[in-house]
């Protein structure tokens, strides 16, 4: 991405007035933003979630009442669950075109757009919720977003995590690499493509089908999200095995993408604004979810009807193995998904050695 000289020395302003911290450091338009002016902006944020979704339909309205309460009420958000203005899957385009001014949901979804967009929310054994953000924030990762998503007139902020989900649900235990052939299992974007090359089968299906397609044997297993959500959908009713982990979405990011030209509109301190209150749902997505997945999983432990079990090494060894096939692949047909990766990649090597000496490492040895 071309810098003018223009965008570097706001860069510089910007991360002089303490934005540093919130994500905003890097100025993501060559536009000037107006001075700060009482005109009020009242905008439509259309997102990927069923309505009041929990956790993530609800975290699009968390940012929203955060957007609202930080500017005083001069940036007001009216929000829009999948399909009550557009379908689910036409976020991007309408955010694109301008029809909405923001969006919400996860850039996995958009792998028609542009394959690179995979990184920006997650792929499988790649970096975790900790890692996501640091390289967001502060590995060049945020950055290389803006870089993909600027042809379609898009500037995308991170704004919530789920943290790692759950390996999914399975009508019969997975004990041998083996046992994953023939299986038909929801499971989507590269994770999908792994369980491919496992022998199985990657079925794409919108959630409120998941229970069912389950319980009729339609397919064979499912990945959704983890304890909260999944007991939601009451999935341990429609299958025995839960797996863990969810090798598949390590710390999958969630996305608030702008139409540039709506952003451009905006007086610099509402510019800050957004970048403050997307930072804050962030945040709030992943403290939320960890809360109640817990709540949720020790009901789960106490199930009879349910087996909580880990995957065994040797079919982890296997799909991370697929999984890096599967991204040397995609690297090879695509030279920015090349260049994504190379970051992604080179970032995660540096950081795992990290997390196993401080998150892992204190995680086991701290029992209260
Ligand atoms: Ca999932």
């Amino acid at each position: 991405m071309a810098e003018s000289h223009d965008m570097l020395t706001r860069r510089t302003l910007v991360t002089g007035l303490g934005l540093a911290a919130a994500g905003c450091s890097q100025a993501p338009t060559d536009r000037p933003a107006p001075a700060s002016t009482a005109e009020r902006f009242t905008w439509r944020m259309v997102t990927t979630w069923p309505p009041n979704f929990p956790g993530l339909g609800t975290g699009a309205n968390t940012l929203a009442r955060y957007l609202e309460a930080i500017s005083g009420g001069r940036l007001s958000v009216q929000v829009y669950a999948a399909g009550e203005l557009i379908p689910a899957f036409e976020v991007f385009d309408a955010v694109s075109s301008g029809a909405a001014e923001l969006g919400h949901g996860g850039a996995y979804y958009w792998r028609g757009k542009s394959e690179a967009v995979q990184f920006f929310s997650t792929v499988p054994f790649g970096l975790n919720t900790h890692e996501m953000n640091a390289w967001l924030y502060y590995g060049g990762g945020m950055e290389l977003w803006r870089e993909v998503y600027a042809p379609f007139n898009l500037i995308p902020f991170a704004a919530g995590n789920s943290g790692v989900q759950m390996g999914g649900w399975f009508n019969r235990p997975i004990e041998r690499v083996e046992d994953l052939r023939g299986l038909r299992m929801r499971v989507q974007g590269l994770g999908g493509e792994v369980l491919r090359r496992a022998g199985g089968t990657p079925v794409a299906l919108p959630g409120a089908e998941l229970f069912t397609a389950l319980q009729t044997g339609s397919i064979d297993a499912t990945e959704w999200v983890g304890p909260y959500n999944d007991v939601a959908f009451g999935l341990h009713r429609a299958a025995r095995f839960y797996y863990y982990p969810g090798w598949h979405e390590p710390g999958p990011t969630m996305e608030c993408m702008v139409n540039r030209d709506a952003y451009e509109r905006l007086p610099a301190d509402l510019r800050a604004a957004l970048g403050v209150a997307c930072q804050a749902a962030n945040l709030d997505m992943t403290a939320e979810f960890n809360a109640r997945n817990a709540g949720a999983l020790e009901q789960l432990r106490e199930d009879p009807d349910v087996e909580i079990r880990a995957f065994p090494e040797a079919v982890l060894a296997e799909l991370r193995s697929l999984t890096r096939e599967a991204i040397e692949d995609l690297a090879a047909r695509d030279t920015l998904a090349a260049k994504v990766w190379a970051s992604y990649h080179s970032f995660l090597a540096q950081s795992r050695p990290w997390q196993l000496v401080s998150e892992r490492a204190q995680t086991r040895a701290s029992a209260l």
